[in-house]
């Protein structure tokens, strides 16, 4: 990455490369064996800053605080919902711009054990501008750079947020579905992902990974040879090109059916199921006629479509199919051997749509949010 840091800023722990670090300490004379300590000590859930690093001498925590950033996240506002099962963060950059990152968890049901959701930004704002999503209307600000996008799951591992168990590894998945569109910042959400991957650091498998895409084909076909154990997820949202113009604006570049055709390549060639996301909106994509499309869509490929009721942003024109029209359209799809499930709406009352809370709170300050909230609630936030 050419270009990192951002200017006129230190590199980041987080995204900065292990042999540039291990230049740095060998130039301080500094045994091979720092690197590896400094390195995953940055990424332990008990550190908060370079100074925690207790084992390494006092004068090289100073040096590295000189020389590195802990963390791209400034600042961060954060607010809970679902009884603790969810939680929501506004987290605010070196320039002032803002992204969210949203932790859910989910109780052990039957068989299946308690797991956990971080979901992360890709970019602030989004260029694609779909009419029902709160990031895409409010527009394109930056790419993210691949510290930004890591600093965000580093985020609910340090204190006060270390939510993910005693070794804080390994269980939990991350999902590519909050602000932005991560096939728009390729190669940063790429080179996100390998450092997520790296051992030395947080050692998150690909596995646990998905990358959601509003159908940016040219991304879609890269993550096939250079992420092929990631999980690929395709904002559908409309079977028919007339109405996903409209609701998913850059299928005016790559239409449906190139959209499916590439979904299908990927799972063709890593084996892995491709899930098929589709938001319902009541009277808009939730008719018999788009289940009907999306059965012809959806069939006879190794997929599966997540129905997701919208969570309808300020000020919207739409709302959220209620429960028997979605019983309607599975009815349509299960038959037409379409796996289906409906995915639960999290953080409703936190606005935890994408990009809500972040409007939400524009013009504001995080310590001005911080504390309004304080006093609405009467506890800290
Ligand atoms: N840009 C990527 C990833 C971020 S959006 C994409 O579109 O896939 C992640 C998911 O949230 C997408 O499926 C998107 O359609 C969905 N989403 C956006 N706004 C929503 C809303 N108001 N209610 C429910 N889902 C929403
Ligand atoms: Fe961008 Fe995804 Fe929102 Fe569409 S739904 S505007 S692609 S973030």
């Amino acid at each position: 990455m050419t270009e990192l840091p951002l200017a006129g800023t230190l590199p980041a722990i987080s995204e900065v490369d292990t042999a540039t670090l291990a230049a740095w300490l060998q130039a301080r004379g500094e045994p091979a064996y720092r690197v590896d300590q400094v390195m995953s000590g940055a990424h332990r859930a008990d550190v908060s800053s370079f100074d925690d690093l207790s084992d390494i001498p006092k004068p090289l925590r100073t040096a590295l605080a000189g020389a590195f950033r802990f963390s791209t996240i400034v600042d961060s506002h954060v607010i809970g919902a679902d009884r603790g099962m969810t939680a929501k963060a506004v987290h605010e950059l070196v320039d002032g711009q803002r992204i969210e990152s949203v932790l859910m968890r989910y109780a052990a049901r039957g068989a299946s054990a308690e797991r956990t959701t971080i979901c992360i930004s890709s970019q602030a704002g989004c260029a694609v501008a779909c009419p029902f999503c709160a990031t895409g209307q409010a527009g394109f600000g930056r790419h993210l750079t691949p510290g930004e996008i890591v600093d965000q799951v580093l985020h609910w591992h340090r204190p006060p947020w270390s939510a993910l168990g005693e070794d804080g590894l390994g269980h939990y998945n991350i999902v590519f579905m909050g602000m932005g569109e991560p096939l728009n910042n390729a190669d940063r959400v790429f080179e996100a992902v390998r450092l997520l991957n790296d051992p030395q650091r947080l050692g998150i498998g690909a596995r646990h990974i998905t990358v959601s895409t509003s159908g940016v084909v040219p991304g879609m076909d890269r993550m096939v040879d250079e992420l092929p154990q990631v999980n690929l997820a395709i904002s559908l949202h409309a079977a028919t090109d007339p109405l996903r113009d409209e609701l998913v604006p850059i299928n005016r570049k790559w239409p449906v059916r190139e959209v499916v055709a590439a979904g299908r390549r990927f799972a063709a060639r890593t084996g892995r199921r491709v899930s098929l996301e589709y938001v319902m909106i009541d009277g808009v994509n939730d008719t018999d006629e788009q289940a009907h499309g999306l059965v012809e869509l959806a069939r006879g490929w190794r997929t599966h479509v997540n129905l997701i009721p919208l969570n309808p942003t300020p000020g919207s024109r739409w709302s959220g199919t209620p429960a028997m029209g979605i019983e309607r359209f599975v009815a349509i799809l299960r038959p037409g051997g379409v796996t289906v499930t409906v995915r639960d709406t999290r953080g409703r009352e936190i606005d935890a749509a994408c990009g809500q809370l972040h409007a939400q709170l524009s013009g504001r300050s995080l310590r001005e949010a911080r504390a309004a909230r304080e006093a609405a609630t009467g506890a800290p936030a």
